[in-house]
C-alpha cells in the first residue's frame, strides 16, 4: 500500500493554494485561484473544496491548511486575520471539515512555511531557523533545538504586526507603523502608487531569471481551470464529498 499523501492548502490573502504532496515532501500535482478574500469566509472555503475536487484524491488521509493568523489553532479558529473578510472568530477548521473528506488539521501560515522549510528547503540539517514570509503580509515562524515554536496561544512569529514605524502608516490591524504596513506586498504597491507609477508597479522588468525564480517545478502537473472558470459549491458544501468514516465520527 502506497504511503499517505496529505492535501496542502494555502489560503493567502491573494491567493489559494492546493497541492497534493507526499510524506518526502514531493509536490504532485497543485491548484491555485485568486483568494475571494473581500467575499465572505464561507465563499473562501468553498474555494477551497473547489480546489481540492480538482486534485487527484487518491491516497489523501489528511488536509493540512494553512492561513494567516493570528488563529487559535487548538480550537481551530481564524481570530481576526486582517487580510480576509470575515475571518474574525471565524470557525475555520470546523468549516473545512465539512468540506473536506479528510481529518484537518489548521495551522498558521508562517509557522507551516518555517516547518516545510526546515523540514525540505534551506533549512534542512539546521538546529535553530527563523522563516520571514512576505506576502499580503508579513509572518514568521522561529525553530529552535528543531522544534517549531509556536508560543503564547499560536502566536509566536507574528512578526508583521510589530510597531517598526511610531506614528507610521495605518495597518489593517487598525495600529500604526507595523512592518506589515511598511513592507507587505501591498504596502510596496501603496508606495509605488505614490511614487508616481501607475497601478502599484514599477516599469516591466523581468522579475526571474532562466532556471531561477519559477515557482513550480515543470514536473508538477499544473491543472487548468474548467472551462468558464470554476464554480464555487453552495455553502454548505458538505454534500459535494461522500463522507467517510473516519472524517464523519469526528466533531
Ligand atoms: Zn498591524
Amino acid at each position: 500500500m502506497a504511503a499517505p499523501r496529505a492535501l496542502a492548502v494555502d489560503v493567502g490573502g491573494t491567493r489559494v493554494r492546493a497541492a497534493v504532496v507526499t510524506r518526502q515532501g514531493r509536490v504532485l500535482a497543485r491548484l491555485e485561484a485568486p483568494t475571494r478574500a473581500a467575499d465572505s469566509p464561507e465563499a473562501v472555503v468553498a474555494q477551497v473544496a473547489d480546489l481540492a475536487r480538482r486534485l487527484p484524491a487518491e491516497g489523501i488521509a489528511v488536509a493540512g491548511v494553512c492561513a494567516p493568523g493570528p488563529l487559535d489553532v487548538d480550537r481551530g479558529m481564524a481570530l481576526a486575520t486582517p487580510t480576509i473578510a470575515g475571518f474574525r472568530d471565524f470557525p475555520l477548521r470546523a468549516a473545512l471539515a465539512d468540506c473536506l473528506p479528510w481529518p484537518v488539521h489548521l495551522e498558521h501560515d508562517g509557522h507551516a512555511a518555517a516547518w516545510g522549510e526546515w523540514r525540505f528547503g534551506a533549512g534542512r540539517g539546521t538546529q535553530d531557523m527563523v522563516y520571514v514570509t512576505l506576502s499580503t503580509g508579513i509572518g514568521a515562524g522561529v525553530v529552535t533545538g528543531g522544534r517549531l515554536q509556536r508560543g503564547h496561544r499560536g502566536m509566536a512569529g507574528h512578526a508583521g504586526h510589530m510597531t517598526v514605524a511610531p506614528g507610521g502608516p495605518v495597518c489593517d490591524c487598525g495600529n500604526r507603523g507595523c512592518w506589515e504596513a511598511i513592507a507587505s506586498g501591498p504596502a510596496f504597491a501603496a508606495r509605488a502608487r505614490d511614487a508616481g507609477f501607475a497601478d502599484g508597479r514599477s516599469p516591466p522588468a523581468p522579475l526571474s531569471r532562466p532556471g531561477r525564480g519559477t515557482r513550480a517545478s515543470p514536473t508538477v502537473p499544473q491543472l487548468s481551470p474548467p472551462p468558464g472558470g470554476a464554480m464555487p459549491p453552495p455553502w454548505p458544501c458538505a454534500a459535494h464529498w461522500p463522507r467517510t468514516s473516519a472524517s464523519a465520527s469526528r466533531t
